[in-house]
């Protein structure tokens, strides 16, 4: 039998990989291979595979016996190609251990550069480069990051010491510098052997001399990286499943730091904030790889500075943006390093864009020729979930004209992720986490002198992000940009003490707590709260903008146009009355789900009315007065929707929501016995209390089980859908009502209503003297219903699943309860995602596709839909395409979202098939 490959070179314009292999190794490594076959300059190097973390993992963290001589075979490649020998005290090669995983992670995982330099390998690089400065500086590197990340010195909260960034700041501190490139050569020497000695101390063992010892331990480091805290709640954020492991690259170091002709940065074929075409990025000059994007020091712009400072570099830089949007039909995020006015390529992958950036590409690189409009409406290119940030609000421009006249405002930094944001200033991560835990409601702005992977949980729940130093690459812009959030870095005029908890810009003084405004798309910052006002979008929707004034209605309008030409299933709107206008205007075809007891809560007074009756005909009487109303309501809903379908739910709630018991029946003395006997106030009390309380899912009567009992309810309803379908349709509007009746679980519960219903309408017809063309159906929301479809569809002609109760029903949790623990099931992977959410395929799912496929076993045409909280979320919309549903209907605002993940689903379902 043939040993397994775990090893794969690149180097000098061939590879054994290539961009088709990122499952075995990890994009990045794919990509390099890829690179290195279309000839572009990368140093040679070689990945080990995904499977070998695989095997990692299963083996007690141990590698197959083959591995060794496979990496030492693909050392040797490397080293005939570089022309230089690793370890070699004359002519050494360094190599750098990078991780990579199938999707990007960016900064999850961990790098080590540099490897290779002990005392006798740094005086050779002394030699070699003519550059001591050099070579001590990329020694001190090296036992860093051999430091921090082979053996764990890397501080984990903001209470850790870091002692090598302590050791540094007293270096420049004592040498009134404010960069270590500024440093002497022996200070460099004294911070090699200081920085020893914390290994030395803090980790004890010396730092290993051998170069093949310290490959390896990087090795397994980055492997080890895999399992990290921060990695994985990234990969629960982003649905990366945790066994597909990481490959490891090994490469030939080139150096960025060898002088002013030297430079590395990081770069974007296009700008991804805003879509913009053109070459742009940050760079350093005289820097290594991590300076970049560590936000340390604020970078150069490529586009406005690089061109004046190395033409050479950039036109090489420039052509390889053309040859890399050519080949990939997609807009590349490099990383490169200049040694000596030579580009070389570090790494290259799809780049990571805001919506509007997202929609500007797709739609211009259709019109540019590189790609068809089924590519561009990809869900990889443009999540659908991404549309949401061209319907965000902006910051109403009176409010910060207002404030930009005022001392409000405070600096301006880099336009990282554009909306607008305005919130309390809180400085850590940790305390946003618990900031958001307590309050859901809390709108928070995170204030950083740079952001790291570990605030990623901080960030997750921050409205916007603020960062004094790093550039439109540094993690905090790309991290936001990913997240859609709001984003100002690289402000660097704001002074942030995390100790005294402030942030001083010029004279003013904010502390945690304080209101801030963050512009993303200026980069301006404002002391105090700005009002927010709507997006150019939806101003145009809802005709207060004209369509040719607005650049982003251009695109977006383009491509809700492609969408809609390719998706199948319908959406339409949960809506009544009074949105269905901006409904129409989303894109809704229809209503479908029209919740009739909203409208009463406009009346209680002729509710309540109804509720005490005691006999039918007083019922009667108070219902008479409420059909007054329901019927206008109707009228309009009717009319604005002309002859789009209109589902409307019979009444639903029970009907203590129109009449709560909000007596205390409790022993009045308990509250302050319980406050006496726990030294705590009384609120504390009556808090603590209000936190145990537990609402579960109301399973009493309501539903088609009020409709049942009393038949006048259901009457009186369905006369005023009827009268005022009758009124519209002489009106010349031909209305299409869909009746349906909420939370049945039996066949003869549908059969009593549709017969109230009919015989109804049938009277109203007559009176009349026109006719309506209407349906009669039910929701499909307890999982009777769902079991019994082939019954129920006998009866009943349409479905509409009701994934909020059925969910509850299925799962047994009450979605007004779950808060406290879903958090905890998601976070340990026991749910694949919050179920109220996302549809839970395997489970309710399964009821629906159970339901589907007997509904329609009984009537062929049965027409089916969903109009449960997932209909906007783009999953479910795959999941109901995939189950063969009719329609999603979602609110008003997930509309254009829905269209477009229905698109993706039609476009990428076929492409499976
Ligand atoms: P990340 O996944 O966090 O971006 P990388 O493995 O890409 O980590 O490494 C970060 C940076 O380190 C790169 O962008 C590059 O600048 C630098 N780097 C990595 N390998 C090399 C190398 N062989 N030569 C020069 N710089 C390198
Ligand atoms: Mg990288
Ligand atoms: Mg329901």
């Amino acid at each position: 039998m043939a040993e397994t490959k775990y090893v794969y070179t690149w180097g000098a314009g061939k590879a054994e990989g290539d961009a088709t292999m990122k499952p075995l190794l990890g994009g990045k490594g794919a990509n390099l291979a890829e690179m290195s076959r279309i000839g572009l300059p990368v140093p040679a190097g070689f990945t080990i595979t995904t499977e070998v973390c695989t095997y990692f993992y299963d083996n007690k963290k141990s590698y197959p016996p083959e591995l060794k001589t496979q990496v030492e075979a693909a050392i040797k490649n490397a080293e005939t190609i570089m022309g230089a020998k690793f370890g070699d005290p004359a002519n050494p090669m360094l190599l750098s251990c990078r991780s990579g995983s199938r999707e990007s992670m960016p900064g999850m995982m961990d790098t080590v550069l540099n490897i290779g330099i002990n005392e006798k390998v740094v005086q050779a690089l002394i030699k070699q480069s003519g550059n001591e400065h050099f070579a001590w500086d990329s020694y001190r590197r090296l036992i860093q990051m051999y430091g921090d990340v082979v053996l764990g010195l890397k501080p984990e909260t903001k209470n850790d010491p870091d002692h090598f960034d302590e050791i540094l700041d007293k270096a420049r501190e004592h040498a009134k510098v404010e960069h270590e490139k500024d440093l002497s050569v022996d200070v460099l020497k004294d911070i090699v052997a200081q920085f020893k000695a914390v290994i030395k101390k803090h980790a004890g063992i010396e730092f290993p001399e051998d170069p093949m010892e310290q490959l390896w331990g990087c090795i397994g480091a980055v492997f080890g990286s895999w399992m990290n805290d921060r990695a994985m709640v990234y990969r629960r954020q982003y649905g990366i499943p945790h066994d597909w492991g990481t490959a490891t690259n090994v490469q030939a170091m080139v150096f960025g730091n060898l002088g002013d002709d030297c430079a590395t940065g990081v770069g974007l074929t296009r700008n991804c904030s805003v879509g913009l075409p053109g070459f742009c990025g940050d760079y350093l000059i005289n820097a290594q790889g991590e300076d970049v994007v560590a936000g340390t020091r604020t970078p150069l712009r490529i586009e406005e500075t690089l061109s004046k400072d190395a033409p050479e570099a950039y036109k090489q830089l420039d052509d390889i943006g053309h040859i890399l949007e050519k080949h990939y039909k997609e807009v590349q995020d490099i990383e490169f390093t200049v040694q000596r006015g030579k580009v070389w390529m570090l790494q290259t992958r799809n780049a990571k864009r805001t919506g509007f950036a997202a929609v500007r590409i797709a739609v211009d690189l259709v019109n540019e020729g590189l790609i068809d409009v089924k590519t561009a409406l990809e869900k990889r290119r443009i999540p659908a979930d991404d549309l949401n940030q061209l319907l965000q609000p902006i910051f109403n421009p009176a409010a910060k004209a207002a404030a930009s006249k005022t001392d409000a405002f405070l600096a301006k930094g880099i336009n990282a992720g554009p909306g607008a944001a305005t919130g309390q200033i809180v400085f850590h991560a940790s305390d946003a986490e618990e900031m958001w835990n307590a309050n859901n409601d809390a709108q928070l702005i995170l204030v950083r002198k740079e952001t790291s992977p570990e605030d990623l949980r901080g960030m997750k729940v921050a409205k916007g992000i603020l960062t004094a130093f790093g550039g439109a690459s540094s993690h905090a812009a790309l991290v936001s940009r990913q997240m859609g959030k709001t984003c100002v870095c690289g402000c660097d005029k704001l002074s942030i003490d995390y100790e005294a908890g402030t942030v001083t810009v010029g004279g003013k003084v904010l502390k945690g707590g304080d209101w801030i405004s963050v512009d993303g798309f200026t980069g301006e910052v404002f002391a105090g709260k700005i009002e927010t006002s709507p997006s150019e979008v939806m101003d145009v929707l809802m005709g207060k903008l004209a369509p040719e004034k607005s650049e982003i209605y251009a695109r977006y309008a383009q491509l809700m146009k492609w969408a809609d030409e390719h998706r199948t299933l319908n959406v339409r709107a949960n809506t009544e009355s009074a949105d269905a206008v901006a409904s129409v205007a989303l894109g809704a075809e229809g209503v479908g789900l029209c919740r009739t007891e909203h409208m009463f809560f406009d009346h209680l007074d002729e509710m309540r009315e109804m509720i005490f009756s005691t006999t039918k005909v007083d019922r009667e009487k108070a219902l008479a007065k409420l059909l007054k109303f329901q019927r206008d309501d109707f009228t309009h809903l009717f009319k604005t929707m002309g002859d789009r379908p209109v589902t409307i739910r019979l009444l639903d709630p029970p009907l203590h929501e129109f009449l709560s018991e909000h007596h205390m029946h409790e022993d009045p003395t308990l509250g302050p016995k319980l406050a006496k006997t726990f030294g705590v106030t009384e609120e504390a009390v009556a808090r603590r209390v209000e936190e145990l309380k537990e609402s579960n899912p109301m399973l009493g009567h309501r539903g088609c089980r009020l409709g049942i009992v009393y038949p006048e309810i259901t009457a009186m309803q369905a006369r005023a859908i009827i009268e005022a379908a009758c009124a519209v349709k002489k009106s010349g509007v031909d209305c299409k009502p869909e009746i349906m009746i909420p939370l049945a679980g039996y066949k003869t519960e549908v059969d009593n209503q549709t017969a109230i219903i009919r015989e109804t309408a049938e009277a109203v017809f007559a009176e009349q003297g026109v006719k309506v063309n209407y349906m009669v159906g039910t929701m499909i929301e307890v999982p009777r219903a769902a079991m019994t479809s082939a019954e129920i569809a006998k009866t009943a002609e349409f479905f509409s699943f009701g994934t909020n109760d059925l969910t509850q029903t299925c799962l047994g949790i009450s979605r007004d309860d779950y808060k406290s623990f879903i958090g905890y099931y998601t976070e340990n992977d026991i749910v694949p995602a919050d179920p109220f959410q996302t549809i839970d395929q395997t489970g309710v799912g399964r009821l629906m596709k159970m339901s589907v496929e007997d509904g329609r076993s009984v009537r062929k045409d049965l027409k089916i839909g969903i109009c449960g909280e997932h209909g906007g979320d783009p999953k479910s919309v795959y999941f109901c395409h995939e189950i063969g549903l009719n329609y999603v209907s979602c609110s008003p605002r997930r509309i254009p979202i829905a269209r477009l993940a229905a698109a993706q689903a039609a476009v990428e379902g076929a492409k499976k098939k």
